[in-house]
C-alpha cells in the first residue's frame, strides 16, 4: 500500500530511490552528582570527546570536492569555529567544576542558556542558527558516548536519508557516498539540510514529523523536493509518472541553466537588468554561479546582528571591498542599515538612544529614522561605503523614506562626510550615486518629489505591501491577506515607475514581488526594467522575462491594476505567463 507524507519541499527534484532510515542513539544528558576526585577525570572525557568531534568535522571539510559550492564548506568551517569557542570548549567546563555534575548535563544547561538567547532573536535566518548550536553540541555528545555508526561508513548509493535532522558535515558525507535525497522530520527553509541540499541539488523535504516510524529500511521512496510530498512504496504506474516527471524536471534545469549567458532582453528587444539581492558573504558565490547583473540590494543589517559591539568602520569597509572584488565591476546597491522591526539587532545598548520598547516596532525607530537618530553609527557606515567606492561601482540606497525631509537630512550628512574625508585625504567617488527605497505608502504617493532629489528608486514591496494592506508581514495570522496583486499595491508600484520615468533616473524593485516568475510579468507590464532578488530565482524570473514581449502583457498589467475579483486575477495572470 501507498503512503503519502506531507513535509516543505526546500531543496526541488524529484529522487526515486530505497529508505535509508537513520536512527541516532539519543544520549542521555540526565544529570549526575560528581565526587571532587571526579571532577578533574570528567573535564578531561569532555575536553576529548570536543577533540574527536572536531577531527570528524576536519575529515568532513576534507573530503569536499574542490568543485563544491562555498557554501558548504562555510557551514563546517562555522562548527569548527564554534567548538572552539570559549561557549562550547569553556563555559561547560566551567559548568562541570561549578555544579559537579557529568559533562553530559553540563552541555545541556549550555545548550538551553543558547538557545534561549537564539530563541528571543526575531530575524528568522539567525533564530534558526542556533540549529549550529545544537548540531555542535550533539556531535560532543556523540564523541562522548562512542559507539555511534559514523556517517562516513554508510554506503547511500541511490538511496534516500530518511532522519531527525542532519549536521552539515552529515550532509557533505552523505553526498560524498551518493544518497539521492533527503528528508528529516525537523527543520524549515533555512534549515542546515535545506541550504546545503540546495547548494548541492539533491531533492530535499524537511519537517515530516516522526516519519522515521512509517517508514521502513529499504522500501521504496519518491521524494518531490518542490512539493514537499513523499511516498512511500508507490504503485508501477505512479513510479513510471515519477519518472517523467523527474526527467522533465532535469530538461527544465538544463534549460535555465542554458541561460546564465544569455542577454537579459524581452523578446521585443527591452533591455533589463537582472541583479541579485545579498544578506551574508556566502550568498555571493550564489550570484556568480547564476551570473547576476549586479548587486540590487545588499542588506547590510547582517552585519549588525548577532554580536554585543557595533561594527566598525574598518569592518563595513572590508565587507564592502571583499562583495566589489568577487563582482568584478558589476554594479552594487549597499543599503544603508534598516535595523529595527523584523531586523532587531542586539546591540541597541551601545546606541544613545535608550528609549522604552516600541508597541508596533514596524512602524517605529527603524531604518533611515534611527539611522538619523544615531549619527554616530550611520557616519561609521557611510565613511566606509564612500571609502570603499574607489574600488568598485557602488550606489547607497536609504531604507524606509518616508518624507522629503529625511532625503534633505541624509545628503547633507553625506556631504559633510565627503567634506571630512577630504581633510584627511581620502578618496572617495564624488559622484556616488544616492538612491531611496520606496517602501513606505507616503512615499510612494510622493514618489515624484523623491525622484527629484535622487539618482534612483528601489521599490520594496515588501514592507510596501505591508503598510498599504495594514499586514504584519511577519505575523502567520495575516499572511492570507498579504496580496502583492491588490490593486492598490499594483497601482502604487506603476506610480513609481512613472514617477522615475518622468524624472529620468532608473527605478528597481527589490522585494519578493520580484522573485516570483509569475509575477515578474505583471511587473514588466507595469514599465519596470530594473529586477533584484535572491539569486537562487534568478534564472526562472530571467527565463520568464526574456520570453516576453512588453506590449502584450502591459494589457493584462493594466487590466490587473482595476480588479479586486480573484477568478479574474487568475485569469490575467495565467494568460500573462502563457507563452
Ligand atoms: C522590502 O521591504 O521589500 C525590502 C526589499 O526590504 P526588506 O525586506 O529588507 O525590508
Ligand atoms: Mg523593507
Amino acid at each position: 500500500m501507498t503512503l503519502m507524507f506531507n513535509g516543505i519541499g526546500v531543496s526541488q527534484g524529484f529522487a526515486i530511490g530505497e529508505a535509508y532510515v537513520l536512527h541516532r542513539n539519543k544520549v542521555d544528558v540526565t544529570a549526575r552528582k560528581l565526587s571532587k576526585k571526579q571532577i578533574s577525570p570528567e573535564c578531561r572525557r569532555l575536553r576529548r570527546a570536543i577533540k574527536t568531534a572536531k577531527a570528524d568535522l576536519l575529515n568532513a571539510r576534507d573530503s569536499i570536492p574542490k568543485d563544491a559550492p562555498g557554501d558548504i564548506s562555510a557551514f563546517i568551517e562555522t562548527h569548527i569555529l564554534m567548538l572552539d569557542d570559549d561557549l562550547l570548549s569553556r563555559t561547560p567546563i566551567d559548568i562541570i567544576k561549578s555544579e559537579q555534575c557529568n559533562a553530559e548535563a553540563a552541555l545541556q544547561q549550555q545548550r538551553e542558556a543558547m538557545a534561549k538567547v537564539f530563541g528571543s532573536m526575531e530575524d528568522e535566518y539567525l533564530a534558526t542558527r542556533i540549529d549550529d548550536v545544537n548540531h555542535v553540541i550533539d556531535s560532543i555528545l556523540r564523541a562522548l558516548d562512542t559507539g555511534e555508526q559514523a556517517a562516513d561508513s554508510i554506503n547511500l548509493k541511490g538511496q534516500i536519508v530518511i532522519a531527525d535532522d542532519l549536521t552539515p558535515a552529515d550532509t557533505v558525507v552523505m553526498q560524498n557516498n551518493g544518497v539521492a535525497g533527503f528528508v528529516t522530520e525537523t527543520g524549515g527553509q533555512l534549515s542546515h539540510t535545506a541550504i546545503l541540499a540546495r547548494s548541492l541539488g539533491i531533492p530535499a523535504i524537511v519537517g515530516v514529523h516522526n516519519i522515521r516510524q512509517y517508514v521502513k529500511p529499504g522500501e521504496t521512496l519518491s521524494v518531490d523536493g518542490k512539493r514537499g510530498l513523499l511516498l512511500a512504496e508507490p504503485s508501477k504506474d505512479m513510479l513510471s509518472e515519477l519518472r517523467k516527471q523527474q526527467k522533465a524536471f532535469r530538461q527544465q534545469q538544463r534549460d535555465l541553466n542554458s541561460l546564465i549567458d544569455e542577454p537579459a532582453v524581452t523578446q521585443d528587444g527591452v533591455q533589463l537588468t537582472i541583479s541579485a539581492n545579498i544578506e551574508i558573504e556566502e550568498d555571493l558565490k550564489a550570484v556568480k554561479r547564476v551570473n547576476a547583473d549586479g548587486v540590487g540590494l545588499y542588506r547590510t543589517e547582517f552585519l549588525y546582528l548577532n554580536r554585543d559591539t557595533l561594527p566598525t568602520e574598518q569592518e563595513h569597509y572590508k565587507a564592502y571591498t571583499k562583495v566589489l572584488r568577487s563582482l568584478k565591476g558589476a554594479m552594487l546597491t549597499i543599503r544603508t542599515a534598516d535595523l529595527g522591526a523584523d531586523k532587531e539587532f542586539s546591540v541597541t545598548s551601545q546606541i544613545s538612544h535608550q528609549g522604552p520598547l516600541a508597541h508596533n516596532p514596524a512602524m517605529g525607530l527603524r531604518g533611515i529614522r534611527l539611522c538619523l537618530n544615531e549619527p554616530a553609527l550611520f557616519i561609521t557606515q557611510l565613511r566606509a561605503i564612500l571609502r570603499a567606492s574607489t574600488k568598485g561601482p557602488l550606489r547607497i540606497l536609504l531604507p524606509m523614506l518616508t518624507n522629503m525631509s529625511e532625503v534633505r537630512q541624509t545628503l547633507d550628512l553625506i556631504d559633510s562626510v565627503k567634506s571630512t574625508l577630504d581633510g584627511e585625504g581620502i578618496d572617495y567617488d564624488p559622484d556616488i550615486a544616492i538612491g531611496g527605497m520606496i517602501e513606505v505608502p507616503a512615499a510612494a504617493v510622493a514618489a515624484d518629489q523623491f525622484a527629484e532629489q535622487l539618482d534612483f528608486l528601489s521599490i520594496g514591496t515588501n514592507d510596501l505591501i505591508q503598510y498599504t494592506l495594514a499586514i504584519d508581514r511577519i505575523d502567520d495570522q495575516v499572511n492570507y491577506l498579504y496580496d502583492p496583486m491588490h490593486p492598490a499595491v499594483l497601482q502604487l508600484i506603476k506610480y513609481i515607475i512613472d514617477a522615475g520615468q518622468k524624472a529620468n533616473i532608473p527605478v528597481g524593485l527589490c522585494g519578493d514581488m520580484a522573485s516570483d516568475p509569475h509575477i515578474v510579468r505583471v511587473l514588466l507590464g507595469l514599465g519596470l526594467s530594473e529586477f533584484s532578488m535572491p539569486p537562487n530565482s534568478l534564472l526562472a524570473v530571467k527565463h520568464s522575462l526574456i520570453n516576453a514581449r512588453r506590449v502584450r502583457v502591459r494589457r493584462f498589467s493594466t487590466a490587473l491594476m482595476k480588479t479586486s475579483d480573484t477568478d479574474e486575477q487568475l485569469s490575467l495572470l495565467e494568460r500573462i505567463n502563457r507563452g
